[in-house]
């Protein structure tokens, strides 16, 4: 008999391949050394931290005998982390946010779910279009809430504001956006988000109650071609924003994130003061003390966006040269690709046979695709163009 619940075994089972492909790449990374396999798998944030960063941590160290140095802190965030945040999101959002419209947590992650726990009641609905994080699905669960998938336009995956409302139902208690999307790179266009937010304004009085427009925006430092990402606060009274600097600053071992309300959202402060409940009461208490400190210096540092520039273009020529269809990604640090012959799962398993980790679509809601990160060097990318040929081939 399993010692876990069945709902949990549940996941594991539904995720096995995601197990199976994890295992079978650090197999082959032992067994042909890690430089021979070409992991294109994790989006784990490799660029070095700015130089901001090492600043804050010396003074950090500086001050690490002081009495209560790493002790606990209020469950919002440092308030100067907060002020700080307020002021950076104040430019982003071209908004008037202050320390009281925001809250530190542990990462975007931890913002989703802190959000999640205090707004869902069992049964609502988070509306969310697809390709989506994959966590997305598992953060609304926890909190007693379903995912509920909208489809977005084929290929380049924009938004798609009818295909959003064909399943907005009275239980839909949230829509979910991320921009740059993790795994299109797709950025909506002011207009877009305008349009949804009109949207939402009509099923809210509809049904009403609020619907929440979320915007999880970790990624909105990384944009390419001076495109830039529209801000979601001036649209829509019942807006929230979420993010973090696990990208940004490459610090996403540390947990650092937050949630900003709309300043003008009525019972604003009602809702903030119980995200900070939750806050504490998921267990986070607080985000780490070291991180909020980082942050608080280095918010307007970041890392060299150039160097995912220039990864990117390499990504493409490649792409390009063996005959794989793909969107160009207007952000973050992704290749969405159609799937040669179809099979997302098929092709990805041609891939591993060349030692190539990629991810099938399916488990971002979008079979037929698959999902390759440019998270490496650029001389890694480069020496995989050969293998990429060979799959294509067989
Ligand atoms: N949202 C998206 C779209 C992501 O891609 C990620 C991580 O990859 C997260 C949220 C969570 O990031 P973190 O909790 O490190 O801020």
């Amino acid at each position: 008999m399993s010692l876990l619940s069945p709902r949990i075994e549940g996941y594991i089972e539904r995720s096995s391949w995601i197990r199976k492909m994890f295992e079978t790449g650090a197999e082959l990374k032992k067994k042909l050394g890690a430089d021979n396999v070409f992991d294109f798998s994790l989006g784990n944030p490799d660029l070095p931290p700015p130089p901001g960063v090492k600043a804050a941590l010396q003074d950090i160290v500086a001050k690490a005998d002081a009495p209560l140095a790493f002790g606990y802190v209020p469950n919002a965030g440092l308030p100067a982390a907060r002020s700080a945040l307020a002021d950076h999101l104040s430019t982003e959002q071209k908004a008037p946010l202050t320390a009281a419209n925001v809250i530190v947590t542990c990462g975007a992650a931890g913002a989703l779910n802190t959000f999640f726990h205090a707004v869902l009641e069992p049964g609502d609905e988070v509306v969310c279009p697809a390709p989506y994080f994959v966590e997305y699905g598992f953060y609304a669960a926890n909190h007693g809430g379903a995912l509920v998938v909208a489809a977005s336009t084929e290929f380049t995956f924009e938004l798609d504001v009818a295909a959003i409302e064909a399943v907005i139902t009275p239980k839909t208690r949230a829509v979910l956006v991320n921009s740059p999307n993790n795994p299109s790179g797709q950025i909506y266009t002011a207009e877009q988000l305008a349009s949804l937010a009109d949207l939402l304004r009509a099923k809210s009085a509809e049904h009403g109650r609020p619907i929440f427009l979320l915007s999880d925006e970790p990624y909105r430092f990384l944009t390419y071609d001076n495109v830039e990402v529209p801000p979601i606060l001036p649209l829509y009274e019942h807006s929230v924003v979420m993010g973090s600097f696990s990208k940004s600053l490459s610090l996403a071992g540390e947990r650092v994130g937050y949630i900003a309300l709309n300043p003008g959202m009525t019972g604003g402060d009602t809702l903030l003061a119980g995200l900070v409940l939750c806050n504490r009461i998921l267990g986070f208490v607080n985000a780490p003390v070291i991180g909020q400190i980082i942050v608080t210096e280095a918010l307007r540092d970041g890392v060299d966006v150039s160097v995912y520039d220039d990864r990117r273009r390499s990504m493409a020529a490649i792409l390009d040269d063996v005959g794989i269809d793909y969107t160009m990604p207007k952000g973050a640090f992704y290749f969405f690709p159609k799937a040669p012959g179809g099979d997302d799962l098929a092709f990805v398993n041609q891939l591993l046979a060349e030692n190539i980790l990629a991810v099938p679509g399916r488990g971002f809601g979008c079979p037929g695709y698959f999902r390759l990160t440019f998270c490496m060097d650029k001389a890694i990318i480069e020496r995989s163009h050969d293998a990429f040929a060979r799959a294509m081939k067989s």
